[in-house]
């Protein structure tokens, strides 16, 4: 008697996402799958979707597991070795905050919103897609918790990331930008997250945090930046491919999806700014500026892929130009921003020291030493003079992307770029034309933004003073928040620091 053959994985693969689905009869398939249709999306073969990973259930268990067992193993050698201690600078924390309370949360929401796709995809092969990367997700908010945890022990601004992530004003900006995608419908969801952000802008995104970790001593980070990469590499291929399927499947698709992809670029990029005074400002041991960064991933690798979509009628996104126009600006406009509001910030910003400014004057010849270092001066002369710079006015918000409108006119680095829309009796304000058409297309969504200056002066925030807010935000006042220098954390990294390597007796 014949053995039976094994099957191969290939076989496997099409056995779980050809064979395993039917089509229903006791109730209409579109009753079953109620998302799928209503964006506007024609799909006429769901079988026409290709994973080329190909990969099973069994064998996606298999290399996780594989993975967890290495991640956890490193850190807790990170851990029992005081890791910490071997960090650049208490500085580079701050960028790990942000990290934590910013990007962790939306590893999360991405999980519940790739598990809702992996039920309501119409093909079975997106939808198993859709499951493995929503097990991804929620794997990487678990690692980074487990993984950042290790600083709360030491550290201030690391104990509630995520009752920060729902109220604290700058987070608005990322969970909005996440709340936005998972609130639209399956196909919008797949182009903000799979394509737009996972395939276009990753790199600006993950690339700086993880060679910035690296960079900086901070090998708990990196071990999760490993760990998350190859998982990465497969939500980069289901964001091409998704958009490749949908263009494919029907001319009338193009234009629904090409504005997705305009409004996404620009929301993505403007949450990208964060990373921007990430890169310029808060790491110690640098890695390259956002300018270089720009240049690289998205002018270089974005530009080939433009032209490589060419063929399928879609163009670059509306206002890339203005994202290159504003490449030596945005990281100094954020980290103005940042360094006003610290008092009311989950982490610290500090006066730049000059060996910091003539890398910046090095990286942006025709901005820093211009626009950017006499401002940074004229502070740090309040500071010696016992008068550091707080800014206590609340500022006006973008109703779109949230941010404090802080940016400049594309064509004038001295000039705010202000834009507003009327809708229902009320004027709305936008920090962008990109911000402003993407309020003007769907109005209804965004008047609903909970936008923080509003929240506070309604007294939806814990109080009327700044106090009653930060306490709201769970904030520890004094430790927490304020300026790098003479915080508690300053105070007790340069008494290891002493003890570690002791200045020679005098
Ligand atoms: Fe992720
Ligand atoms: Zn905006």
């Amino acid at each position: 008697m014949a053995k039976k053959k094994k099957m191969g994985l290939k076989q496997k693969y099409a056995l779980l996402t050809r064979g395993l689905d039917w089509e229903t009869t006791y109730q209409p398939m579109d009753k079953v799958f109620p998302y799928d249709k209503f964006e506007g999306i024609k799909i006429k073969d769901w079988d026409a979707w290709e994973d080329p990973f190909r990969l099973t259930m069994d064998a996606y268990w298999k290399f996780q597991a594989e993975k967890e067992r290495k991640l956890y193993a490193v850190i807790d050698s990170f851990s029992q070795n005081n890791g910490h201690l071997g960090l650049t600078d208490a500085r580079y924390l701050s960028a790990v905050k942000l990290f934590l309370t910013g990007v962790s949360p939306l590893e999360y929401m991405a999980h519940r919103q790739f598990a809702h796709l992996g039920r309501h995809l119409r093909g079975a092969g997106p939808r198993v897609a859709a499951q493995m990367q929503s097990l991804d997700e929620l794997r990487h908010a678990q690692t980074q918790i487990h993984t950042i945890s290790h600083y709360n022990r030491y550290f201030d601004g690391f104990h509630d990331w995520q009752h920060m992530h729902d109220r604290v004003w700058y987070l608005s900006v990322p969970k909005s930008f996440f709340d936005d995608a998972a609130s639209a419908g399956p196909f919008e969801f797949l182009t903000s997250i799979s394509f737009s952000f996972e395939y276009v802008l990753t790199n600006l995104l993950f690339v700086p945090f993880m060679s910035g970790a690296a960079y900086n001593g901070d090998l708990a980070t990196v071990t999760f930046g490993f760990s998350a990469q190859s998982d990465e590499s497969r939500h980069m291929t289901l964001g091409l491919e998704v958009i490749k399927f949908m263009l494919e499947q029907d001319e009338g698709n193009v234009p629904i999806v090409q504005r997705w992809i305009d409004k996404w670029f620009w929301r993505g990029y403007r949450l990208l700014s964060l990373v921007g005074m990430m890169m310029d400002y808060m790491l110690p041991k640098k890695i390259m500026s956002w300018q270089e960064a720009w240049e690289m991933y998205f002018e270089e690798q974005g530009g080939a892929l433009f032209e490589d979509l060419a063929r399928y009628g879609i163009r670059p996104p509306k206002y890339h130009d203005v994202a290159s126009k504003e490449k030596d600006r945005i990281s100094h406009e954020v980290w103005a921003i940042f360094y006003q509001y610290t008092h009311a910030a989950g982490f610290h910003t500090w006066d730049v020291d000059e060996a910091h400014k003539a890398w910046l004057s090095e990286k942006y010849p025709n901005t820093f030493d211009k626009l950017y270092r006499p401002r940074l001066e004229m502070w740090k002369g309040m500071a010696d003079a016992g008068n550091r710079f707080y800014n206590n006015a609340l500022p006006q918000l973008c109703t779109t992307c949230q941010i404090p409108m802080g940016f400049t006119e594309p064509d004038d680095p001295s000039t705010i770029c202000f834009r507003s829309s009327e809708y229902g009796g009320d004027t709305y304000h936008f920090c962008s034309d990109g911000c402003k058409d993407i309020f003007d297309h769907e109005p209804e969504k965004y008047v609903q933004s909970w936008l923080p200056v509003h929240q506070i002066y309604q007294g939806n925030c814990g109080g009327a003073s700044v106090e009653d807010v930060l306490k709201w935000y769970h904030l520890n006042l004094g430790t927490d928040n304020m300026a790098y220098e003479g915080s508690p954390e300053q105070k007790l990294w340069s008494q290891w620091m002493a003890g570690r390597h002791p200045v020679a007796a005098e």
